[in-house]
């Protein structure tokens, strides 16, 4: 039987940040696997958001994660560019939420209240601004706006990244300081041992002090056998690519961005269909309209290219950062806007995996808040 200090199962986004995590905090032997499974490529097909603007309006706890979270990206983006020397595509402009008609503007403003009294509790800021139509306008001079569009929600302070390349770098950051990755091995089984936990792939068994399963879909099959149930659910989310065009959208909206090669990725739909990944044309054209109505001239873009994937949802949509009760050296660690969280899962999960640092952080975001 081969041997480490701490396992990882997952070497997605959550995965692969924490595995960072844990060999810059010196863990020892760090393995980290990942069956690269083609349903479960969350952290493959998503919007690239780096976020904390409306986050957490049913949870304070997780407005303020959020919040810290993307205080820290633009330092966490240099540093990883530095070590890998890959580019992650970070940009750090802003983001904006459209409204359409007097309604949602207002709704906006109720959300930039309450969430900057949320954040003001902790000490954080919310530097969050309402903008009327005209405020709007100016900042994307190059597009104009649709006749509904009556404002938007702004802030300075977000941005988004290539996830691909932010993937990438973790992953290379991880193994330059050492960790071991091991691509395309399906954990099979976890065996819980007192002080120690075996995982066991098709051909091989491997001991290890801690286990951390942060295998998106794949946690809830590999933690069912040990009796723990984890409160989560998958929403499809559908994204759309089109061809590449002059930039002129200087920042990311909640439903379309402009990458650096020029494509824009236009998205939102949710859509509660099992673990079914299919695109379908409905959200397609759902999709295609509300960009359109934010951006008129999108109507002559061709679009090229679409997927879908489903989002690890919890109830409050905040995350899960357990240990089980049964066997306290098992983590796990599922979520939704795991882009968006990256920093946090080196900076602070990471610790409080490795010797039980940050836990009053982490403790409200346990699995069983939702046994009620
Ligand atoms: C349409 C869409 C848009 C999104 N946009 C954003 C955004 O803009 N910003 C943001 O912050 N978030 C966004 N998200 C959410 C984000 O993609 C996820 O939070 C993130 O990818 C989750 O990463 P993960 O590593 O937890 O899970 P995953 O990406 O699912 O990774 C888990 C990995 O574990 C592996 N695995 C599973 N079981 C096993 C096993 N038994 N053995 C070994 N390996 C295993 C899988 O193959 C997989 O590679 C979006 C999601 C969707 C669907």
């Amino acid at each position: 039987m081969k041997t480490a200090d701490i396992i990882v199962i997952g070497g997605g986004i959550t995965g692969s940040a924490t595995a960072l995590g844990l060999v810059k905090e010196n863990a020892g032997k760090v393995l980290m696997f990942d069956s690269q499974l083609p349903t479960q490529r969350l952290s493959r097909a998503n919007f690239g958001l780096t976020w904390f603007m409306c986050k957490g309006g049913g949870s304070s706890t997780y407005a303020k994660w959020c919040r810290t979270a993307c205080k820290q990206w633009p330092e966490y983006a240099a540093e990883l560019e530095d070590e890998t020397k890959i580019n992650l595509e970070l940009e750090w402009t802003g983001g904006a939420l459209h409204a359409f008609g007097e309604e949602q503007l207002k709704a906006h403003a109720a959300s930039v209240e309450k969430l900057t009294g949320v954040c003001g509790e902790a000490g954080l800021d919310y530097p969050v601004s309402v903008l009327d139509r005209q405020q709007f306008s100016e900042l994307v001079p190059k597009l104009q706006l649709g006749e509904d569009v009556s404002g938007a929600m702004y802030t300075s302070q977000q941005g988004h990244v290539n996830p691909l390349k932010l993937l990438g770098a973790m992953r290379k950051a991880f193994q330059q300081r050492g960790g071991e990755f091991i691509g395309n091995q399906n954990i099979l089984e976890i065996i819980p041992n007192g002080n120690s936990v075996t995982v066991k792939t098709k051909d091989e068994e491997y001991s290890c002090n801690k286990l951390v399963v942060a295998a998106g879909h794949g946690c809830e099959r590999l933690l069912f056998p040990l009796g723990y149930k984890l409160n989560v659910y998958p929403q499809r989310g559908q994204l759309m690519v089109t061809e590449r065009c002059e930039r002129k959208l200087p920042f990311p909206l909640l439903a379309v961005r402009q990458t650096q090669d020029g494509t824009y990725m236009i998205g939102l739909s949710t859509e509660d269909v099992a673990h079914d990944i299919r695109t379908t044309p409905q959200a397609m054209q759902q999709q295609a309209q509300n960009a359109i109505r934010i951006f008129p001239e999108l109507a002559s873009v061709n679009w090229v290219r679409a997927w879908g994937a489903t989002r690890v949802m919890t109830p409050d949509g905040a995350p899960i950062y357990d240990s089980l009760p049964t066997h306290p050296n098992i983590y796990v660690m599922a979520l939704h806007s795991s882009v968006s969280l990256n920093p946090m899962h080196t900076s602070v999960v990471a610790p409080w995996i490795l010797d039980g640092r940050n836990s009053e952080l982490i403790s409200p975001f346990s699995n069983g808040r939702f046994n009620v």
